[in-house]
């Protein structure tokens, strides 16, 4: 035999070591892949959470935000409702109409109790104001406004 076993046995636990070795940093490549994709996860789930928080004070900005236009109308109602009440029969409302004619585009209230209080039709302009309270809407020419 040329070559000694023992020579063979060294070179077989160099090789051994060296595979340990190898094996010890893909566990550790493998571990640190881990604690990366581990952290990763980490950080998306407080981006999710983050996004979570912002929703939940999006949804909230909402609500109040809708909360305080339906007050606003509510509000722009009663004011309308009181602006407009007939004073003639104190039961009615003073409810607007808007008329197209060759002539220009006119209006008046009338009562809609039926107790027959009615303004004198004046010429409609931008600011006039409407049932509800808001600026009146012109309608559309001709499109269907009586004759
Ligand atoms: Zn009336």
């Amino acid at each position: 035999m040329e070559h000694p076993g023992g020579h063979l046995g060294k070179a077989k636990r160099t090789d051994k070591e060296h595979s340990r070795e190898q094996r010890l940093h893909r566990e550790n490549a493998m571990l640190k892949r881990q604690v990366a994709r581990l952290r990763n996860m980490l950080e998306r789930a407080n981006l999710d959470a983050e996004r979570a928080r912002e929703l939940r004070h999006l949804v909230k900005l909402q609500y109040k935000e809708e909360r305080e236009a339906t007050r606003a109308a509510a509000e722009a109602e009663d004011k309308a409702a009181r602006r407009w009440a007939c004073r003639q029969c104190d039961q009615g409302r003073l409810r607007m109409t808007i008329i197209t004619r060759r002539n220009g585009t006119f209006y008046w209230r009338a009562c809609d109790s039926g107790c027959g209080n009615r303004t004198k039709m004046q010429k409609f302009h931008e600011g006039v104001e409407g049932d509800d309270g808001g600026p009146a809407e012109r309608p559309n020419d001709g499109a269907d406004s009586p004759q």
